[in-house]
C-alpha cells in the first residue's frame, strides 16, 4: 500500500491523504494512538539532514523506521517527528575489489538475498524476508549460521553512514567515530541517530541444505523436554561452521488454510521441529555436516512425523517458510517476548523454566522458537555484549483485539517463570513497558549511555532502553 505514495512526497502532515497510511505501516496489526506531528519520508541525505533539523528546530523526539518490524511500534511518538526511511538508498551496491557491499536501511532481507544470489555472494543477513536491514542490524543480526560466524554485526559489518543527532553526517568505523561504531553494533531501538548506510564484508555463495524432523509431544507438551534435549546434544555434536540449529513448537493446525481464528480443536497434540541448516557446496557435504540429527532415541521414535533426508532448498522456499511462521498483513496482532539464557544454569533447570512458554501456546497462530545462538560476544568490541547462546522465544497471535489483556497476561505469567533463567534479551524483542531486562552487559550498558549522552544530549532521539 505504502508503495502507492509518490517518492516526491516527503512531509505528510496529521489530515494529509496519505499520514494514516503511513503512520500504520508496521506488520503490527495493533498500531498504538500515537501521532508524530510530522512524518518525513527521506529520498537522499540531504532530506534526513532536514528532517532531524526540523525536529531540533519544533523540539520534538525523532523515532525512525526502516522496515516497520518492532512489534511495539517504538518509533511512534506522540507530537513528535517520523523518519521513515522506505525510499532512502533502497538499493544494495556491491564493489568487487574490495568485496564488499553497501545497503540503505529500508532494503529487505529477501531484497538483499536475491542481489547477492545474482552476485554469487553470500552475507548473513535474517531469516525473515520482509525484515528491513536497518532494525536487523542495528539490534545486532542473528544472521544465516550464527553459531559459526558470529552476529552479524561483529565480522560482517565494517562502516555505517549516520546523521547524527546535531543534523550532521558521519562516518563510523573502526577508526572514524569509533565510539558510534561501537554504540550502533548491539543498540537497536536505542540508538541515537539515523543510519542511511551499511557496509558489509561478503563471502562466496554457496548452496542451503536443511533438514528438518517433527515430533508430536502431546497435547501438554509431555515430550518437549526429550526433544530440546536431543536438539541441544546434537547441536554440540555439529560442526560449527556453515550450520545453524532451530526449535520450534506449534499446533497442527497453524498451517492449515482451511481453519481461521483463534480456537484450538481438542484435544490437538503440539508439534516440536528440529530444523538444521548447512550452507556448503554439495549434499554430501551437507549429509556429513548434519549427520548427528540421524539419531533419534527409541523414546520419541514413534512419535516422529516422517523421516528427514537433507534437501536444497532456494532462498525463495526458505523464505516461503519464514512467512508462513509469522504471517502478516490480515489484521494479525503479534506479540513477542524472549530470553537469552544464562549459560551457567545447568541445562535441565533452563529446560523447565522455559517449558510453559514453549508449550503452553495461548492460540492457533502462537508459536515459540528457540535458535541456537552458540555466540559469545566479546564484550569491549561492540554493545551486542550479552551471550547468546540460546534465544528463546514466544509469538503471540490473535486477529481479535479484545484478547490483547489476556494475552499479554499469559505472556507475563510464562517470562516471570522463564526470566528465572535469563542473562538478558535481545534488544529487537524489547519492550520497556512490558518487562524490564537487560539488554547489553552492565559494563556495556554505561558505556553505551555515556557514548549516547555524548551525542545526543538533548535526547532527541528518546531512549527506549533502561
Ligand atoms: C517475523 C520476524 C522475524 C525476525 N527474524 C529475525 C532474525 O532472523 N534475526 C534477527 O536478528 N532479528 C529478527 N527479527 C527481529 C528484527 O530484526 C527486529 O525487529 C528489527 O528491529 C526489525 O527491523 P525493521 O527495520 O524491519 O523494523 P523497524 O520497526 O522499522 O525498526 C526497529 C527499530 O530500529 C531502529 N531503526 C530502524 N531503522 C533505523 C535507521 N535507519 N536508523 C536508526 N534507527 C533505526 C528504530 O529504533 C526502530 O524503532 C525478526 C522479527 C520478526 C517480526
Amino acid at each position: 500500500m505504502a508503495g502507492t505514495i509518490s517518492p516526491t512526497e516527503k512531509v505528510f502532515l496529521p489530515g494529509s491523504p496519505h499520514y494514516e497510511q503511513l503512520r500504520k505501516a508496521f506488520i503490527n496489526a495493533n498500531v498504538p494512538a500515537k501521532y508524530p506531528r510530522e512524518i518525513h519520508r527521506p529520498i537522499c541525505v540531504q532530506d534526513v539532514i532536514a528532517a532531524v533539523n526540523r525536529a531540533k528546530e519544533l523540539g520534538i523526539p525523532i523515532g525512525v523506521r526502516s522496515g516497520g518490524h518492532l512489534f511495539t511500534c517504538m518509533s511512534l511518538w506522540q507530537d513528535g517527528l517520523l523518519i521513515d526511511t522506505s525510499n532512502l538508498n533502497r538499493q544494495v551496491e556491491y564493489e568487487e575489489k574490495t568485496q564488499t557491499i553497501t545497503y540503505g536501511p529500508a532494503v529487505r532481507v529477501c531484497e538483499i538475498s536475491e542481489k547477492l544470489e545474482k552476485l554469487g555472494r553470500f552475507f548473513p543477513h535474517g531469516h525473515a524476508p520482509s525484515v528491513a536491514m536497518g532494525g536487523f542490524t542495528l539490534a545486532g543480526g542473528q544472521g544465516f549460521f550464527m553459531r559459526g560466524w558470529g552476529a552479524t554485526v561483529d565480522q560482517w559489518v565494517t562502516e555505517l553512514e549516520v546523521v547524527v543527532p546535531d543534523g550532521s553526517l558521519i562516518r563510523a568505523n573502526a577508526s572514524e567515530n569509533a565510539d558510534v561504531f561501537w554504540a550502533a553494533r548491539g543498540s537497536g531501538q536505542g540508538f541515537f541517530g539515523v543510519v542511511t548506510k551499511f557496509c558489509a564484508r561478503t563471502i562466496s555463495a554457496r548452496k542451503f541444505y536443511q533438514r528438518q524432523r517433527t515430533f508430536s509431544i502431546g497435547p501438554n507438551g509431555k515430550l518437549f523436554n526429550e526433544v530440546l534435549t536431543l536438539a541441544i546434544e546434537q547441536n554440540e555434536k555439529t560442526p560449527k561452521y556453515g550450520t545453524e540449529v532451530a526449535v520450534c513448537t506449534f499446533f497442527p493446525e497453524k498451517f492449515n488454510p482451511t481453519i481461521e481464528g483463534d480456537e484450538i480443536s481438542e484435544p490437538s497434540s503440539l508439534m516440536m521441529s528440529i530444523t538444521a541448516a548447512a550452507y556448503v557446496d554439495s549434499i554430501s557435504e551437507a549429509e556429513t555436516l548434519l549427520s548427528a540429527f540421524d539419531y533419534v532415541p527409541d523414546g520419541l521414535a514413534e512419535v516422529v512425523a516422517g523421516p528427514a533426508p537433507v534437501i536444497l532448498k532456494s532462498w525463495k522456499e526458505v523464505f516461503q517458510e519464514q512467512d508462513m511462521l509469522v504471517p502478516y498483513g490480515n489484521g494479525e496482532i503479534w506479540h513477542i517476548d524472549s530470553i537469552l539464557n544464562d549459560p551457567s544454569i545447568p541445562l535441565p533447570e533452563m529446560i523447565e523454566a522455559i517449558k510453559p512458554s514453549q508449550t503452553q501456546l495461548p492460540t492457533r497462530q502462537s508459536v515459540g522458537v528457540i535458535y541456537i545462538g552458540d555466540t559469545y560476544p566479546d564484550v569491549g568490541k561492540m554493545a551486542f555484549s550479552l551471550p547468546q547462546q540460546y534465544y528463546i522465544s514466544t509469538f503471540t497471535c490473535t486477529k481479535n483485539p479484545t484478547k490483547i489483556p489476556a494475552l499479554r497476561n499469559w505472556m507475563k505469567n510464562v517470562y516471570r517463570e522463564a526470566e528465572k533463567v535469563a542473562c538478558g534479551m535481545y534488544v529487537a524483542d524489547y519492550d520497556i513497558t512490558f518487562r524490564k531486562s537487560k539488554v547489553m552487559t552492565d559494563s556495556a550498558f554505561e558505556r553505551f549511555i555515556k557514548i549516547r549522552d555524548k551525542w545526543d544530549p538533548e535526547c532527541r532521539f528518546p531512549l527506549t532502553l533502561e
